[in-house]
């Protein structure tokens, strides 16, 4: 007997509450049995509690991001650029007790039944590396042992896939058919900092019924969580570039 599953995946809420709340509005006419979490919970906007809390009631599994890992003193600050490592402060700052046990708890990498999730990539995981072209998913297929692999990181969404004679390819549809005897990495893109020109928060759906995958955008009101980010003091660069989509 095997069961069929619908997992609603996400990644990169960055306190992001407004578009968390607009993909979770989406996900409940989706008829989610399961829902998974590829981290960065918090770091660029003003809530990181309350999306914390969100997740934390939402997701089956969470697993970190390199700013949920910074937020809480696992991940050096050193490595973000100045602006991300203001926010990371200022998150560390105002995390209550609840969201930073939450934060400490979260591990690298989580095999799911027949699925893999990492943040960024499955060699060294807590290095939090880019998995931005083939090669770099070659590396991540050598580890995997599982056909689909979720990851987040970069803010863009896409596919990796790998056929019988370990060819790869990118491309990224907004839904994919998944084949017997390819494997894939799904990168879901980022529900609260999308980086590909279009301010939408972007989650995925993968159906195992259907042997499907589907990658999502809803848009939701950019201003008010801009506006947010600005009045906490943060800086103004982290409000308009979520307009922008980049
Ligand atoms: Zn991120």
């Amino acid at each position: 007997m095997c069961s069929f599953m619908r997992y609603g995946i996400f990644s990169d809420v960055h306190s992001n509450l407004e578009a968390l709340e607009a993909v979770i509005k989406e996900y409940k006419k989706e008829a989610i049995d399961t829902y998974l979490c590829l981290g960065d919970v918090v770091g660029y906007a003003a809530n990181p509690n309350e999306c914390v809390d969100k997740v934390k009631r939402l997701a089956r599994v969470t697993v970190c991001g390199n700013h949920d890992w910074a937020s809480v003193g696992l991940f050096s600050a050193n490595y973000f650029n100045p602006v991300a490592g203001e926010a990371i402060n200022w998150t560390k700052h105002y995390l209550n007790d609840e969201a930073w046990v939450f934060l400490e708890s979260l591990k690298t990498v989580y095999e799911f039944d027949d699925l893999t999730l990492v943040h960024g990539t499955l060699d060294n995981p807590a290095d939090f590396n880019y998995m931005v072209d083939c090669y770099d998913a070659s590396e991540t297929f050598e580890l995997l042992n599982s056909n689909v692999c979720f990851v987040g990181h970069t803010h863009v969404a896409g596919v990796f896939i790998q056929d019988q004679h370990k060819n790869i390819r990118y491309s990224n549809p907004s839904s994919l058919g998944l084949k017997d005897g390819n494997r894939c990495i799904v990168n879901v893109g980022s529900v609260g900092q999308p980086r590909d020109d279009n301010p939408a928060a972007a989650y995925c759906i993968y159906d195992t019924h259907k042997n499907e995958i589907l990658i999502k955008r809803i848009g939701y009101d950019v201003g008010v969580t801009r506006n947010k980010i600005i009045d906490a003091g943060l800086p103004r660069f982290l409000g308009d570039r979520l307009i922008a989509g980049r």
